[in-house]
């Protein structure tokens, strides 16, 4: 890494950095949120609005990350604060069920056709989970089918071949995952049926499901291609086994309906989290009725949480999803492709192999001339030059995930003066990028 890759330094961030180290394993609570894939120093935020953070060093930046994913209108919403101003005087958890997880379910029942009934739950992590026991528990089957690159979490089972900060850190397995749960874990390669097909033919009455990201964005942007998703019903179907869609990432973002209103595949089981809870920790699992009717209280598969629910997450979530309009949708689509524009055009003058993949408003860029169908594909981009962009952008004010394995994110509260702040830190970092060396 040349002197030139950090312009500057972050002192107040260093120095937060240096304290979160002291009492917390690698500084950070959750790893893709250390530099260690790109070096140099996590940037400490200690504000948000519209589309800029500010760091502790006080220099503001055009966030394209959003916070993975949930911050669709932007950080600090007026509309989604006052709804969450308003809940919190009232009280911030009951330990009782309440009107607003009813209204909260009953807005994402109403905008996505296969969700007949919804579980309320605190994280993606926990969302998944759920559904895996649950359609373990409906199937009386123990493997899963789940794809290398496909991030669902840190639920044990679902850590093989994970996209995300295991796909970041190169890490193969995971210590702490026993072989029993690795082992009902079947990891094939994404977008190929004929792999899933074997998979069904060599393991007769054994699957309980198949999970996949609805549109994967946790090994970088990498669609489902023509048919992949309805291959994978169809072979559920076939073979007595429930075919879960988690759309945490996708789930109100790709479209109204998330994926599921951009495909219009219908799974047995979808998950979600991110946008749903309007930057609250709030997630759910849902779908077929007869499936969650095995749920407890109702069914005997045992499933509950503390805090599932709670009044603030929901208020900040029904706000946001009331907020998503078709013409949000429509602007957060218009500045995604404006910016996948900027990227290329930037990236193709200075000679840069690279493709910009979207689904809908998600994209990536990767650093490499041939389309990336799975995550052997991802791998094999030229990761370094990700590296130099990416920190000539933070320079610039501009910050991008930390990781050439993680979707970009934009919302509607990305302007024309933001986009303007990236279309000028560009050209730069596509010469950084094509200036570097493995
Ligand atoms: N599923 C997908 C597709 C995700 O992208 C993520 C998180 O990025 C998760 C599940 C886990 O969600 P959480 O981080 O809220 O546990």
């Amino acid at each position: 890494m040349s002197e030139l890759a950090y312009p500057y330094e972050a002192p107040a961030s260093q120095a937060l950095f240096d304290r979160a180290a002291a009492v917390t394993p690698g500084g950070v609570n959750s790893p893709v949120r250390a530099f260690r894939a790109v070096g140099g120093t996590p940037r400490f935020m200690v504000s948000g609005t519209g589309p800029y953070l500010t760091d502790a060093d006080g220099r503001e930046y055009v966030d394209l990350v959003c916070s993975w994913g949930p911050m669709i209108l932007g950080h600090a919403h007026p509309e989604v604060i006052a709804a969450v101003q308003e809940a919190v005087a009232r009280g911030t958890s009951f330990g009782t069920p309440a009107e607003g997880e009813v209204a909260l379910a009953e807005a994402m029942v109403e905008r996505v056709g296969p969700l007949e009934e919804v579980r309320l739950v605190s994280s993606g992590t926990e969302a998944t989970m759920s559904a895996i026991r649950l359609a373990r528990g409906f199937t009386q089957r123990t493997k899963v089918i789940k794809f290398a690159g496909c991030y669902h979490g840190h639920v044990d089972s679902l850590l093989a071949a994970a996209g995300s900060g295991v796909a970041t850190f190169a890490l193969p397995d995971t210590p702490g995952v026993t072989g029993a749960q690795a082992s009902d874990t079947i990891v094939l390669p994404y977008n190929d049926l004929e792999a899933v097909h074997a998979a069904f033919a060599a393991h007769p009455g054994e699957i309980a499901c198949v999970i996949t990201e609805a549109s994967p964005g946790n090994m970088g942007v990498v669609p489902p291609l023509p048919g992949f998703n309805q291959g994978l019903k169809d072979a559920c179907a076939a073979n007595g086994a429930l075919f879960v869609s988690d759309e945490v990432m996708t789930g109100f973002r790709t479209s109204r309906a998330g994926w599921y209103g951009v495909e219009g595949v219908v799974p047995d089981l979808m998950t979600f989290g991110k946008v749903m809870g309007g930057g609250f920790p709030a997630a759910a699992f849902g779908g077929r009725a007869d499936v969650m009717a095995r749920l407890a209280p109702a069914g005997p598969v045992y499933q509950a949480g503390t805090l599932s629910g709670n009044p603030v997450a929901t208020a900040a979530g029904l706000a946001q999803l009331r907020l998503l309009d078709d013409a949000a949708y429509e602007t957060v689509n218009a500045v995604s492709a404006q910016l996948q524009g900027l990227v290329t055009e930037a990236l193709a003058k200075e000679g840069v192999a690279h493709r910009v993949q979207t689904a809908s408003n998600m994209f990536s860029v990767f650093f490499t001339d041939r389309p990336v169908v799975n995550y052997e594909d991802a791998k094999a981009q030229e990761s370094f030059r990700f590296t130099a962009f990416f920190h000539s952008l933070l320079s610039s004010g501009v910050y991008l995930p930390p990781s050439s394995f993680e979707s970009w994110f934009v919302s509607t509260a990305h302007d024309e003066r933001a986009v303007q702040r990236i279309a000028d830190a560009l050209p730069a970092a596509a010469r950084a990028a094509a200036e570097a060396t493995a």
